[in-house]
């Protein structure tokens, strides 16, 4: 069932219920669809309201997404300063290291970050490799 805001010729706005659009339009045509106001059966759907979004739920601003764009950014050189690119051989590489003891106590560690198909990622996930979706473009290094 759908409910739809119908209007009759003479602007009287109402609500209806039908199985389907297509019922709708079936009634309409067989004349079993009138205004409840005033029996008038020149009916029309009315243009819906549009969306009001509620308090709290609002678009966000032009400086909201600045600061987004400015933490992302940050992230992004904080990601790329601690992890080398190793490009399409990321899944290979993962697997590598996956595979490898825990590093001595005092190793810096750098992480990966590289390029994955999709089945790739989820085949690393499956094997228990932790790896992470990047919610950047990574920035092409000219010696990768
Ligand atoms: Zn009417």
């Amino acid at each position: 069932m759908i409910v739809f805001d119908l209007k009759c010729s003479r602007e009287h706005v109402f609500e209806a219920w039908f199985d389907s659009s297509s019922a709708f339009e079936t009634q309409k045509a067989q004349g079993f669809v009138e205004c409840p106001i005033c029996g008038c059966r020149e009916i029309t759907k009315a243009v819906m309201a549009p969306a009001v979004p509620a308090k709290g739920n609002q678009q966000p601003s032009d400086a909201d997404r600045k600061e987004q764009l400015r933490r992302l950014a940050a992230y992004q050189a904080e990601v790329e300063s601690r992890c080398d690119y190793v490009g399409t051989s990321f899944v290979s590489e993962a697997r590598a290291r996956a595979g490898k003891p825990e590093s001595k106590a005092g190793e810096a560690t750098r992480g990966i970050i590289g390029e994955a198909s999709i089945s790739d990622a989820m085949a690393l996930v499956s094997e228990g490799i932790e790896i992470a979706p990047l919610p950047f473009r990574i920035r092409q290094k000219a010696d990768a």
